[in-house]
């Protein structure tokens, strides 16, 4: 890695930048986006949340649910910086796509067999738990939470090879196959072309996870709590956290707006976490990444698969919005493309009050194909700018992938012309923040003083019904938030509740220890990419 890049991640992230990249996802904005944002903050609380995207929600719902009748005594407080839910969870590619043969042999390799599996079931269950989550907040319309046929669609010839060979392997392992209804793979011609891929394809393997937007998933969610708790959950938008000291028995947390205090602190920035804990600085490293939003255009998504082929019964010739793909174009691990693509809008019923969805492709990736442009991108928290490279190259590179099937460009409705959206087939453009982690798993738990800057309180006495006062944090997912946060921080708000030094359905690998914290190293992980 060139110096300057070595300098730049070992900066402070800083604090969120204000008017990010327009997200396709978060048009229109929720009605929460400015909640609080004129509000007076309180003098104190019992926990301050920074950060309101899945992590902050999570944590938020799990906490006022497990306190249980107690929910009403325990004052909640979540800052964010910028709009409510802007940051990574707004901008991201909507994949619930869990580790699977993939990454399987990586990790028997750095965790063995046993921990292999508990990260795997652990990233998979969450296909599940945000469809159940999505049901019981009635949010299965808005979220558009559904599970989908998902395609590893490999390049080239070698990489497919190896991809078929951990595939057999993982298979072999009952407890593993025994996650998914179903897997298959596909490597001839016919069978590639009745996918409506283009002949450049080696191989795919295909099996049913998910997609959402989660952006609505998350809003919806901090929306449903503020009305459940309007005296003791609130949300100040436009209210970062600028420091945080610690006084004798209580956190100043410092805002431009005045302090709050707290006895309990989450730390749920992701990219940003090193601001506020610069323990964490090459631990977990901002990485700008970009999406853009694409018309379907006439051919693709009428492609017709043998019914013997499908990985879910319902299937049918129209596959718009009902399939996930992950596209692998080079040599190594690190460098691919992700295509999601929202719901047929007749799928929908009038239950939602955001505009019917219209099969817009969501499509990703790109960051690493260049090993130059990817370092340029390491540490850089500019979500205010595209990157132009990333925006040619994604606005391009789908007809290769699906040869003529691209079809013909569809033209722009009035509402596309009245949100000012792009002509032709790329109508969006944005940029987001990954928090890649130096060992490439999330860090969860409580914060040791070492890494938060020495801060510690004289006392450490919280209310009852929680653990000791202290900082927690919970990120660093490596661009796989959705297979990864929502658990995270369920498990996050339990140890705040003093349930437990750590659920034992969490990872081992994904606490936080000064022995990890010394092992992570930034330039292993690396590897994968450059
Ligand atoms: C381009 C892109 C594509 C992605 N695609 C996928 C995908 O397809 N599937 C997948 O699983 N994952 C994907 N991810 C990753 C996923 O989106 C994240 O892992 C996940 O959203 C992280 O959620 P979070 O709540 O921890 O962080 P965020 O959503 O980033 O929320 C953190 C919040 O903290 C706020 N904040 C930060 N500092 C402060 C402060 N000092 N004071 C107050 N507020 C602060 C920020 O403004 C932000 O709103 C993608 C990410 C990007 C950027």
């Amino acid at each position: 890695m060139d110096p300057v890049t070595q300098h730049r991640i070992s900066q402070s992230p800083g604090i969120p930048r204000p008017s990010p990249t327009r997200s396709y996802w978060a048009v229109p904005p929720s009605n929460i986006s400015q909640w609080g944002a004129q509000d007076v903050l309180p003098e104190k609380a019992d926990i301050v949340i920074i950060g309101s995207g899945i992590t902050g929600a999570s944590i938020a719902r799990t906490l006022l649910r497990e306190l249980g009748e107690n929910s009403f005594d325990v004052r909640i407080v979540m800052l964010e910086a910028r709009e409510v839910c802007s940051g990574a969870t707004a901008r991201n590619g909507g994949h619930i796509t869990p580790a699977w043969y993939h990454q399987y042999p990586e990790l028997v390799k750095t965790y063995g067999k046993e921990t292999a599996h508990e990260i795997i079931k652990f990233q998979v269950s969450h296909v599940h738990k945000l469809l159940s989550v999505a049901e019981e907040d009635g949010l299965l319309e808005d979220s558009q939470c559904r599970l989908t046929d998902s395609f590893d669609a490999y390049v080239d010839r070698t990489r497919f090879e190896i991809a078929r060979e951990n595939y057999t392997e993982y298979r072999k392992e009952e407890e593993l196959s025994s996650l998914h209804q179903v897997t298959r793979l596909y490597e001839d011609k016919e069978q590639l072309q009745a996918l409506q891929l283009s002949s450049s394809f080696s191989g795919v393997i295909g099996t049913v996870f998910g997609t959402m937007h989660a952006y609505r998933f998350v809003t919806g969610i901090l929306s449903r709590l503020l009305k459940s708790h309007t005296a003791n959950f609130q949300i100040f938008a436009e209210t970062p956290c600028i420091s945080i000291t610690a006084a004798s028995s209580t956190y100043v947390i410092e805002t431009p707006k005045g302090t709050i205090r707290s006895t309990h602190i989450v730390h749920a920035t992701n990219a940003w976490t090193s601001h506020l804990l610069p323990g964490f600085r090459r631990k977990i490293v901002p990485l700008r990444g970009e999406m853009t939003s694409q018309r379907p255009g006439t051919g693709l998504g009428f492609g017709q698969i043998p019914p013997s082929l499908s990985t879910t019964p319902s299937s049918s010739s129209n596959w718009q919005g009902s399939r996930t793909f992950i596209f692998y174009t080079g040599g190594k691990d690190g460098i691919f493309d992700y295509l999601t693509q929202q719901m047929q809008p007749c799928k929908v019923s009038s239950a939602s009050k955001y505009p019917l969805p219209r099969t817009e492709l969501m499509f990703g990736g790109g960051l690493a194909f260049n090993p130059e442009l990817f370092c340029t991108q390491l540490g850089n928290t500019d979500d205010t700018q595209n990157i132009p490279e990333l925006s040619k190259y994604l606005s391009s590179v789908l007809p290769c992938y699906f040869g003529e099937n691209w079809g013909d460009d569809a033209e722009s409705s009035e509402e596309d012309d009245r949100l000012n959206w792009g002509k032709g087939r790329t109508k969006a453009s944005w940029s987001g923040l990954i928090g890649l982690s130096a060992d490439s798993n999330p860090w969860v738990g409580r914060v040791p003083a070492s890494l938060a800057e020495g801060r510690k309180l004289e006392v450490d006495k919280s209310r009852a019904g929680l653990a000791d006062a202290g900082e927690w944090v919970c990120g660093g997912y490596s661009g796989e938030g959705m297979v990864n946060a929502w658990k995270c921080g369920a498990a996050l708000a339990h140890m705040i509740l003093g349930r437990c030094e750590c659920p034992e359905w969490l990872p081992e690998p994904y606490t936080v220890s000064s022995e990890r914290h010394a092992k992570a190293k930034l330039d292993d992980v690396l590897q994968s990419y450059i």
